[in-house]
């Protein structure tokens, strides 16, 4: 056994370090190259898979990081200055950040209990009344698949498409995910991919936007790559971005997809495996595919806690300050004000992420919604309590591919300890 177990570490398949060659060797070193249009056609032949169903004709572009996917897309559905874009409010901060880049503002939409993500019936509320406040439309739909569990997406784009607003399903936790079959990202006008160091699969950084079709495509790669015209100087009538993926990036995501299916495989194993050892011990609930329609990637395994589960510790718990990222993340560089928020996980929850952390398990608070983010404070958010108790009663799981099924029943073993 490793001798710590982490959420979601890269696994590389080794042929990562033939493509990167391939690139050095043809002093392909650049943000382009046959690495990086080798990896999308990869890429556009996965997402374009339906099972059972005619293959379908998306594009795909390769770009710098799932954030600047978002970006992107915003950008091209004409967000601006004073918009609104709806946004899932249980989600990891690159899912509303790059609309605030814009100048526009998030409108945050709680989520249902099913799934976790995007409750359509709030998200028709939220439009008539932003309507009926502004006086105009929000500009975009961007549902999130949290910890790889697919949205309702049908019930989503129908309401999308009655209204008008173009849908930006944010895929980046959900790579593989499929609704009714087919892939998420290849439902909306848009479909946002990561391939970050603790994501389905990794090229160190990086992300991807699904496009409908090779001009939509064309007119990502000109807004990623600074919005050049094309004359022999640089002459610019747009304001574009450095999003290009970079050709070694690419070589890594080629040798990547060779493994992708197996990391699924092994995602999904290990979630079942969860389910097993957890079904017997009340008072810990994992979160499952709520309907047959849902194929879950269960990049990360979820369980939620009775708010009376008695955990041993809790008294103690929230006693110390953190004073660096939670487990093994990196690049938290600010120091934690002091040992409580407003909103913050249950006493029994933080008590179990302590121990395990104590015996060499990283665990990791469901995500804290975005309506209930400081720096989100002023954002109009249409809310039913979900996504705030799940967020208190919450715990992701080490679900990677480099976690093995004794890994499972040792992290499994330490929580019945607790109880
Ligand atoms: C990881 C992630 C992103 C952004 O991806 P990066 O590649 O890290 O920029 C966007 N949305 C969600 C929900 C994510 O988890």
């Amino acid at each position: 056994m490793a001798d710590r177990i982490y959420l979601c570490l890269a696994h590389m398949s080794g042929k990562e370090q033939d493509f990167i060659k391939e690139a050095f060797d043809t002093n392909w070193v650049v943000p382009m190259g046959p690495n990086v249009n080798g990896f999308e056609k990869d890429l556009e032949g996965f997402v374009n898979d339906r099972k059972g169903g005619a293959a379908l004709q998306k594009a795909v572009v390769g770009l710098s990081a799932g954030t600047a996917a978002v970006h992107l897309a915003l950008l091209a559905c004409g967000v601006g200055q004073g918009d609104e874009v709806l946004v899932q409010s249980f989600t990891f901060c690159a899912s509303s950040h790059p609309i605030t880049y814009l100048g526009a503002v998030p409108v945050f939409v709680d989520s249902e209990a099913d799934s976790w993500n995007m409750d359509p019936e709030l998200l028709e509320e939220a439009i008539k009344d932003r309507i009926a406040k502004t006086g105009k439309k929000p500009k975009a739909i961007v549902p999130v698949a949290l910890y790889g569990m697919p949205y309702q997406i049908d019930r989503i784009m129908e309401i999308g498409n009655r209204y008008g607003i173009p849908v930006i399903e944010d895929a980046a936790e959900g790579l593989g995910s499929r609704y009714k079959g087919q892939v998420l990202g290849t439902f909306g006008k848009y479909g946002v991919l990561s391939f970050n160091g603790n994501k389905m699969i990794t090229t160190s950084g990086g992300g991807a936007l699904i496009c409908d079709n090779e001009e939509d495509k064309r007119e990502i790669l000109f807004y990623a790559t600074q919005a050049r015209e094309s004359y022999p100087y640089y002459q610019h009538e747009h304001i574009g971005y450095n999003y290009r993926m970079s050709n070694i990036c690419a070589g890594i995501g080629r040798g990547q997809m060779t493994v992708l299916n197996e990391h699924i495989a092994h995602h999904k194993h290990v979630q079942e495996l969860y389910c097993e050892l957890l079904k017997d011990v009340s008072g810990i609930t994992v979160h499952c595919n709520p309907g047959k329609e849902y194929d879950s990637n269960f990049w990360l395994c979820t369980v939620t806690l009775d708010p009376d589960l008695k955990v041993k510790g809790q008294e103690d718990a929230y006693k110390q300050v953190i004073t660096g990222a939670v487990g093994g993340a990196a690049g938290v560089t600010h120091a934690a004000n002091g040992v409580h928020t407003d909103c913050e996980p249950n006493r029994n929850v933080e008590a179990v992420r302590i121990a395990l952390d104590k015996a060499g398990i990283e665990s990791r608070p469901l995500w804290k919604p975005m309506h209930r983010q400081p720096v989100y404070k002023a954002s109009p958010a249409y809310v039913n309590g979900v996504s705030e108790s799940l967020f208190k009663r919450g715990l992701c799981l080490p679900s990677g591919p480099c976690v093995t099924e004794e890994d499972v029943r040792y992290i499994v073993e330490s929580m019945k300890k607790l109880l």
